[in-house]
């Protein structure tokens, strides 16, 4: 149960629609969040130095009634002390006024006064500069500003104030919930759009799937399509020339079934009839159980030459691993096929003439090359008639050697030359039984061929005569 459980979840996270998904959550999230940082922290800029403008502005004014009402000599004006309480308790802040020699004068929070304070922002300020600093962590705005007479451009004292931003800090702290909120709202909506969206995007591909299965189940016969997409038309369209090859290759063999049983059932039922007719006979003389055991027997051996030819077939029908190539001198080998079919030859009287120019070296499969040849030349001799000739002539250039049997016999009408290398495909059934063909040999021979990497063509004149010419490579490459 976990397992499937897991392998459920693997395949999610495999899916497109999980892709999807994370692509869309990547372009919707991220933006948001550098978004609401940016917002967040121009915030805080903005607040921190609007505050120091307001302050500064204030405090300006204040420096010029010191120098006016010589706060300096007078410290202990309570009109100007109010106004620094004013101040310090609006921007919950602190005042210190720091005299010529560092000393400080007025502290509003009265721990300082008298004391001796030289930071390095006081000392500036004693040069006529004004300084601000905002202390993040500690939430703070520091700044120093020189009391300095406008006229005489005399520095009497410098101001130092600090002012909290708490109230900056706390205000940051809601705009950042209330960014986190919105954030999280985005995330959800995302998530459940994206889920949806991707969803919909992937559905063309869910239904090249489906309509892949229902055809496998048996419910749809004809070709799918699933145009929505360029892809889903391109995956529907590979897979519909597909499904014609498996097709054709399914008709094919169907045909070559329905061909192998009605081949091998035509001598089954002859020997039947042929028995049936001596068993239903009485007092049958000998000659003709003789004569009729003799028709038997040649059914025997025609059957028996299909169920062999097959055999064969079947052996070429496998793949190119089951080739044995090695170097071979071929026109040794076609002197070998020739001597074994010489006492046929002649029987018709038929001459073999081997002409060749020079020794061929090629690599082949000896068993295969054997059988094709083997049925050219056989063609030659049982199509052909009495005293008739085959020529076979070998030759060779750097690539490939080339084999052409040429024979004087009675040749192939036009109309069946494309169709003599299928299977069981014969020109005249009729004279096929006292010949002894099964249709098959041609077929047998092309495939072997093939797989050499060859190629065989056939030329014929009826009446005069058929060449078949081979080519194959002299090298053997997978
Ligand atoms: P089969 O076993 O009947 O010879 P093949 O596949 O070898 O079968 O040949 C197919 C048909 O092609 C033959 O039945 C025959 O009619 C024709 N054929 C093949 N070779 C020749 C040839 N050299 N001359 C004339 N007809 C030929």
């Amino acid at each position: 149960m976990s397992t499937i459980f897991k392998d459920r979840n693997w395949k999610f996270f495999k899916s497109l629609r999980f892709r999807i998904l994370v692509i869309l959550v990547v372009i919707g999230i991220v933006p948001s969040v550098i978004i609401e940082n940016g917002i967040l922290n121009s915030y805080e800029e903005r607040t921190v130095t609007l505050r120091s403008n307001t302050v500064k502005t204030q405090c300006d004014i204040l420096c010029n009634q010191l120098i006016n009402q010589d706060y300096v000599n007078n410290p202990t004006s309570e009109v100007i002390n109010g106004e620094f309480t004013l101040l310090s308790n609006v921007y919950s802040g602190r005042i210190l006024i720091i005299y010529e020699d560092y000393k400080v004068i007025n502290d509003t929070y009265d721990l300082d006064k008298g004391k001796t304070i030289i930071s390095e922002e006081v000392v500036r300020s004693f040069r006529g500069e004004s300084t601000s600093n905002y202390d993040k962590e500690n939430n703070y705005i520091e700044m120093t500003i020189p009391i300095e007479d406008a006229e005489t451009q005399k520095i009497y004292g410098v101001m130092l104030i600090s002012i909290s931003t708490n109230e900056i800090v706390a205000s940051l702290a809601i705009l950042e919930q209330k960014g986190l909120y919105l954030l999280t709202i985005i995330v959800l909506l995302v998530l459940i759009f994206g889920y949806i969206l991707a969803g919909i995007l992937v559905k063309p591909f869910a239904r090249v799937t489906r309509s892949i299965e229902d055809l496998t189940d048996g419910y749809l016969d004809e070709n799918i399509s699933v145009r929505d997409y360029t892809e889903t038309e391109l995956i529907t369209d590979a897979f519909n020339k597909m499904l014609t090859r498996v097709k054709s290759l399914d008709d094919s063999r169907q045909e070559f079934v329905s061909n192998v049983s009605h081949e091998l059932k035509t001598p089954l039922t002859s020997m039947k009839v042929l028995a049936d007719s001596l068993v239903g006979q009485e007092n049958v003389p000998i000659e003709l159980y003789q004569e009729f055991m003799q028709d038997i027997t040649e059914e025997i051996d025609r059957e028996n030459k299909i169920i062999t030819d097959l055999l064969s077939l079947v052996k070429l029908d496998k793949k190119a691993a089951d080739m044995h190539i090695e170097k071979l001198n071929v026109t040794d080998l076609l002197d070998l096929i020739l001597k074994r079919l010489r006492p046929i030859a002649a029987k018709q009287n038929i001459d073999l003439i081997l002409e060749s120019f020079k020794p061929v070296i090629a690599e082949v499969d000896e068993v295969k090359l054997t059988l094709a040849l083997s049925n050219l030349v056989e063609n030659g001799i049982k199509y052909n008639k009495e005293n008739g000739w085959v020529r076979i002539s070998i030759n060779t250039d750097s690539k490939y050697f080339y084999v052409t049997i040429a024979d004087s016999g009675r040749g192939i009408p036009k109309d069946s030359l494309d169709r003599i290398f299928e299977r069981f495909y014969r020109v005249d059934k009729s004279h096929s039984k006292e010949i002894g063909g099964s249709g098959l040999g041609l077929s047998i021979t092309k495939n072997a061929i093939v797989m050499h990497h060859g190629v065989v063509k056939v030329h014929s004149e009826e009446g005069e005569g058929t060449t078949f010419s081979v080519r194959i490579p002299l090298h053997y490459s997978v």
